[in-house]
């Protein structure tokens, strides 16, 4: 009676890895590209990104620079190819009149008025990477803004604005969707650009800078 139960167990088990095993050969590229995205990645990365310690990664500021830094060298273990030559780091300054409270921009006009008068610049950077595609004359760009509204010294209460869903989120997303396009192990249809944008909550200021350069 024991032998025949376990025969059956056997059988039973045998029988269940079967499909799995024959699915696993059937993986399609789009399969295994759906399959690397996962959870404890996305938590790693905004655990990181809106952590106290990046103080609200604000544009322009040491803690923006530091989540630049972090998605860098996520990137590079990635082996993610950059957008442009050997670097993923697209820096430009962000120009404003010197008043505390005026906004910054990056429209070429507007910045030779302001270079004219006393004015404040905030260094930033848009991280870029790219695959490129088959027909590289069109191009699909994935993008998530890494930046956002810093803290708040005269705050009551909690001074930081973390940030996790806008858009640390979202950066994990562009992050995910990279590693995913990787492990199809195809070369996509187009070019894809997936982009970290600096300067966002400033007035869309990493993207519109992209867009001067990127051929219409
Ligand atoms: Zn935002």
């Amino acid at each position: 009676m024991k032998k025949r139960f376990l025969l059956l167990l056997t059988l039973v088990a045998t029988m269940a890895a079967l499909p799995a095993e024959a699915k696993k050969d059937k993986t399609t590229p789009e399969q295994k590209g759906l399959l690397t995205i996962n959870r404890p990645t996305a938590e790693a990365h905004v655990g990181f990104l809106a952590s106290d310690a990046l103080k609200g990664r604000e544009s322009g500021t040491e803690h923006g620079h530091i989540a630049g830094e972090y998605l860098i060298a996520v990137l590079k273990r990635m082996n993610a190819t950059p957008l442009f030559d050997d670097s993923f780091a697209q820096p430009f300054d962000a120009y404003s009149y010197e008043r505390r409270n005026a906004g910054f921009t990056v429209n070429p006009e507007s910045v030779e008025k302001i270079k004219k008068v006393p004015h404040r610049i905030a260094p930033m950077r848009n991280i870029l990477a790219k695959i490129e595609g088959r027909n590289p004359e069109e191009i699909v760009i994935v993008g998530a803004h890494y930046d956002h509204l810093g803290f708040d010294p005269m705050l009551v209460g909690d001074q930081i604005f973390n940030g996790a869903d806008d858009n640390a989120s979202g950066v994990q997303a562009v992050l995910q969707i990279l590693a995913a396009f990787q492990a199809t192990g195809q070369q996509p249809e187009r070019t894809v650009i997936f982009a970290l944008w600096d300067g966002e909550e400033r007035g869309l200021l990493g993207s519109t800078y992209l867009s001067t350069i990127l051929p219409r």
